[in-house]
């Protein structure tokens, strides 16, 4: 239903109980029960009654036709076909240079391609909820960290861990689903080689005053649609073997996508969200 549809149904459901009350009473307008109260308690600390008919509604999404897909208000990263969203950083003094993505796309989805490194969005977000599939190489090779290793790294620092699970021992908080570093997943429903993964994240941006922390990360991830982290705190940007710690950096940034060794890891259907509170105005 769009936005248009679900207005025009509330406005219609309200004359009709509108005329019904002016029939039996002709005096001040009553207002319409079927749309909210003006005579409830207030909602603590805010502007609301309960069941207040001037709070805002919701903005109407509609969702994807397929599980898993985009949802309208959805910004899609990787739709199957390329990657002009996405860029590689340049080499040496040229390292600020965006260049054009070179990672292998084919069959719907697209591969680590040995010579670019990370891959990177144009675009930079802060608070979001994203959602990647991801699957690790089917013809197995390497062992624990060099075995379908790459990472999913919010505001490319912040890393939920890639990496082939299937008999593939390694330390807790370096497998796939973890605060890389920080802390292992609460549970592991990882999938076979070569079979696809998804993770859904939903991330809050760190936030600085000036040199200050005054918010950290967090993090809600789900795993193959199961619960890996509850809005877990994050410790800071990824590290490895150190203890991981905030410095101060802009309130947006990229969606880095790792290159670890070149791990022939595939992805595809990648597509985020901004997220805004509760209570937005009406447009
Ligand atoms: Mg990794």
């Amino acid at each position: 239903m769009t936005r248009k549809e679900f207005l025009l149904m509330s406005t219609a459901a309200a004359a009709g109980g509108a005329a019904l009350a002016n029939a039996q009473q002709t005096s001040a307008p009553q207002p319409n029960p079927d749309l909210g109260f003006k005579d409830t308690p207030m909602e603590p600390g805010m502007p609301w009654h309960v069941h207040d008919p001037d709070r805002p509604h919701p903005k109407v999404v509609t969702p994807a036709a397929t599980l898993g897909g985009a949802p309208s208000d959805a910004i899609v990263l990787f739709d199957g076909k390329d990657l002009s969203k996405w860029y590689h950083r340049g080499r040496g003094a040229n390292r600020d240079a965006q260049v054009n993505a070179g990672w292998k796309v084919e069959n719907g989805c697209f591969e680590i391609t040995r010579g670019f490194g990370d891959l990177l969005t144009r675009e930079k977000f802060g608070d979001i909820q994203l959602h990647v599939e991801w699957a690790s190489p089917a013809a197995v090779t390497g062992t624990s960290q060099g075995r379908g290793n790459s990472g999913v790294l919010v505001m490319a620092r912040y890393e939920i861990q890639v990496l082939d699970m299937w008999d593939n021992p390694t330390y807790a908080d370096g497998g796939a689903g973890a605060i890389y570093g920080q802390w292992p997943p609460l549970v592991t429903p990882a999938r076979r080689p070569g079979e696809w993964n998804t993770y859904d994240i939903v991330f809050e941006a760190p936030q600085f005053e000036g040199e200050k922390l005054v918010k950290p990360a967090f993090f809600t991830v789900f795993y193959n649609g199961v619960l890996a982290h509850n809005r877990k705190e994050s410790m800071g940007p990824m590290v490895y073997r150190q203890v991981a710690h905030y410095t101060p950096h802009p309130a947006e940034d990229s969606l880095m996508l790792q290159d670890h060794n070149s791990n022939p890891v595939r992805y595809r259907n990648i597509w985020i969200r901004r997220l805004a509170g509760y209570d937005r105005p009406e447009k």
